[in-house]
């Protein structure tokens, strides 16, 4: 891949967010004073929404800078799995090694911590490992407060470090949301983010067509492509054999970046 040690980039600036807050409710307050609340006050909720909405964009990056895409023309992608390890993980494992595939798997530190042969396991077949939080919270990992986000990733952090044999470098966040507090502990662990380009929502739906019907229409080079294991319909071993179907017939290596 072209220029792939520009790509990792954790947060160098983990509150800038702050500097804009303040100066567009400054803004907002002289807009008022100016013109009235009849155009002061749209402006102070759509201020706010400005705020709110990111949190729940998965490429937005008012909050932590967000790698959506690798560079580059090649027709290469970026395999990701989230949500393992999982009992679909030496399946998973099996299927990649059929198709000679590479991918980062990113791991839930506690699941990691239960089954640390899996975590091995990937490492030894040549897989990376990166961290998706301790616990997963799915529900209310956007809301988060400052001590409780860095507890999450740092403790996945320092399970992943130990078990993998070394410190991950990217992490995801869960369903892709961020918050104001996300950005401090990326910095400090020296993670960066990884957003994606191509997903199926093969976490939710089972149905294999129609998960790659979805992910075909992300398909392109440099694609970030999102698939999960373990998940409820039992049936992601299923898609990402159809997924490296897909790539092998479409000429699609894969890549991890550097
Ligand atoms: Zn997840």
């Amino acid at each position: 891949m072209s220029h792939p040690a520009t790509l990792h980039r954790a947060p160098d600036r983990p509150y800038a967010w702050l500097a804009w807050l303040v100066a567009s409710q400054l803004a907002v307050a002289v807009l008022w004073l100016a013109a009235g609340w009849r155009w002061g006050l749209p402006a102070l909720l759509l201020s706010h929404a400005a705020f709110i909405v990111p949190v729940f964009l998965p490429r937005a990056t008012l909050y932590a800078p967000a790698v959506s895409r690798l560079p580059g023309d090649e027709r290469a992608v970026w395999l990701t799995i989230d949500d393992g390890p999982s009992d679909d993980t030496p399946a998973m494992l099996e299927a990649l090694d059929r198709h000679g595939m590479r991918a980062t798997f990113f791991l839930v530190g506690e699941r990691a911590r239960a089954r640390p042969e899996l975590v091995q396991e990937i490492v030894r077949r040549g897989h990376e490992v990166a961290n998706h939080t301790w616990s997963h919270p799915q529900a209310r990992f956007w809301a988060l407060g400052p001590r409780a986000m860095a507890d999450e990733l740092e403790r996945a952090q320092a399970a992943l470090t130990e078990l993998a044999g070394r410190p991950p470098r990217w992490f995801r966040a869960v369903a892709g949301h961020t918050n104001p507090f996300i950005a401090a502990p990326l910095c400090r662990l020296g993670l960066s983010r990884a957003a994606w380009s191509a997903r199926g929502f093969d976490a939710v739906d089972g149905d294999v067509v129609r998960v790659l019907q979805r992910i075909q229409r992300g398909l392109a080079p440099g694609a970030i492509i999102l698939l999960h294991e373990g998940a409820p319909h039992g049936k992601s071993v299923e898609i990402l054999e159809a997924a490296l179907c897909l790539l092998r017939e479409q000429g699609y290596a894969s890549v991890i970046p550097d």
